[in-house]
């Protein structure tokens, strides 16, 4: 039995000066987070496979996801989102397979 899915890494929380909420009106309070989706099997993580994220105000806790967010805030986060680097342990699993397989040849060459 192969026990795998999908998990949520939490990359990157940035508040934002620039945006204003678009629920209560106030300004500077909106943090943008970004999370890293990877594939894992056996609760090792293979790959990761994209990137999610949301917004909430911080005033009235408003959240939006990407897809509900107005241009203003997509733009605010496409940029937090870029600057946000995915760890490398999220591809350990495809490291370890590597590994495994460049063992596998030089222990048939020799
Ligand atoms: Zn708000």
């Amino acid at each position: 039995m192969i026990i795998y899915g999908s998990k949520l890494a939490h990359l990157k929380s940035e508040q934002s000066r620039r945006i204003t909420c678009e629920s209560c009106g106030s300004k500077g309070t909106v943090v943008f987070s970004v999370f890293s989706k990877h594939v894992h099997i056996f609760w090792i993580p293979l790959f990761p496979v994209g990137k999610k994220g949301f917004s909430e105000c911080q005033h009235c806790k408003k959240v939006l996801k990407t897809k509900e967010m107005p241009n203003d805030f997509k733009q605010e986060y496409k940029i937090i989102k870029s600057d946000s680097k995915v760890p490398i342990w999220q591809f350990s699993g495809l490291i370890l397979i590597i590994l495994i397989i460049l063992w596998g040849v030089f222990d048939g060459i020799a």
